[in-house]
């Protein structure tokens, strides 16, 4: 099993990452369970195939599980189903030092880990993140958030959890898709700063996506590894440090809106493809060289993610793109800050990007063919 320690001042926790952790899920939370009962909130598909396991070793603890089942996607990070958890957690009646179980994707995360940052005014909660995009990034550094109508992830707030727990093996029964999805963010931290683990992907990233055990906990600990480092280094994201994860981000954001936030593009391939533009918008401003930018986004065309623009068929010019990256929620008194490459694991933020250039070079984009 890897441990790898999320230093947070003040709230710092474990991630434990090992093949069959579900089953041992009673084992590991019981610690930090006061009664012998546990509220878990799921959606629908993580419960049909991972509730008995989880259940069966609460059951094996003496505890009994209580479980809130959630209708699956997007639209459940939502005000009317926030209040349906808080509600059922109050019906429960949770303490405010209890700890409730999130089980599922970035969704139930998300969702769940806000209900636990209000409720009775805060209680706290256990991850245990069923997707890989959840065990790489989503469960670890305590950004919690529900949409609204406004957009993604407007309302929230940073709530750590006590423990999570992730085990490769839930990825079993997730969808390719997502499973390759998630994979976009794993490149992301060999982009951001640790070049080596960018030639690991290359080198084995097919193996993690065909289900290799080995692969898949390596990624997941060197990913949370990274992702603990930055936000013990700036877990607010006030000093510019945080920032770095969103690699990628800014150009996935406005491929997302323009394609609606739909099964057209999920999040992790519009970051992947971001990730890719972010390359070549850095050769072309003369930031990196050329053909690292190239091998950026050879990388992601090879596992099967898009790679480059053209493949969307959007209708749009890039000025439309562009416009969209004028909503984002990372606008800082009228400036984007874009995070942009010097070479491969050399990842900066840029305050002085010129949303014109940005436009041209993506409609210089959505022309190649
Ligand atoms: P998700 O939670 O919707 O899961 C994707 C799909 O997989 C869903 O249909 C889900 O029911 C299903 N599923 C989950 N685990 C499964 C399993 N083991 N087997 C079979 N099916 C399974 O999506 P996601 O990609 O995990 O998370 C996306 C969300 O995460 C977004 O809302 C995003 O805003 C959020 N997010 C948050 C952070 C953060 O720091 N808090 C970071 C990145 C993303
Ligand atoms: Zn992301």
């Amino acid at each position: 099993m890897a441990t790898i320690p999320v230093a947070i001042a003040g709230a710092p926790y474990d991630v434990r990452i090992e093949a069959g952790l579900l089953a041992k899920a009673g084992t590991h939370c019981r610690p930090f369970l006061r009664k012998d009962t546990v509220a878990i909130v799921t959606d629908e598909h993580v419960a049909a195939r991972w509730r008995e396991t989880v259940a069966a070793s609460f059951a094996a603890e003496g505890i009994e599980s209580r479980w809130l089942v959630l209708p699956a996607g997007e639209s459940t990070k939502s005000w009317e189903q926030l209040a349906r958890v808080i509600d059922w957690l109050l019906a429960q009646e949770v303490e405010r030092k209890d700890n409730i179980v999130a089980l599922g994707g970035g969704v139930i995360g998300d969702l769940t880990g806000f209900a636990a940052a209000i409720v009775k005014r805060g209680c706290g909660f256990i991850q245990i993140p069923t997707t890989l995009l959840a065990q790489v990034d989503s469960s670890v550094g305590g950004k919690t958030a529900i949409n609204t109508p406004a957009g993604k992830n407007l309302v929230g707030a940073f709530h750590q959890p006590v423990l999570v727990l992730a085990d490769p093996l839930s990825l079993d029964t997730l969808p390719a898709r997502d499973v390759r999805a998630g994979y976009a963010e794993v490149v992301k931290y060999g982009l951001i700063d640790d070049a080596p683990f960018f030639e690991w992907c290359e080198a084995n990233g097919h193996h993690l996506l065909a289900g290799e055990a080995d692969a898949r906990e390596y990624a997941i600990a060197r990913s949370v590894a990274a992702k603990a480092r930055i936000v013990a280094a700036d877990e607010k994201e006030t000093t510019g440090v945080r920032a770095l994860l969103n690699l990628g981000h800014t150009f996935g954001h406005a491929l997302e809106a323009e394609t609606g936030f739909s099964d057209r593009l999920l999040h992790g391939e519009g970051v992947a493809l971001g990730m890719a533009l972010a390359a070549r918008f850095s050769a072309r401003q003369g930031l990196m060289n050329g053909q690292d930018a190239e091998r950026v986004a050879a990388h992601i065309g090879a596992v099967g993610l898009p790679a480059s623009l053209a493949a969307l068929n959007l209708s749009c010019d890039g000025r439309r793109l562009a416009d969209h990256m004028l909503h984002d929620k990372k606008m800082d008194a009228g400036t984007l800050p874009f995070l942009l490459l010097r070479g491969i694991g050399e990842t900066f933020l840029a305050k002085d990007v010129d949303l014109g250039d940005v436009a041209a070079f993506l409609d210089d984009e959505l022309a190649r063919r």
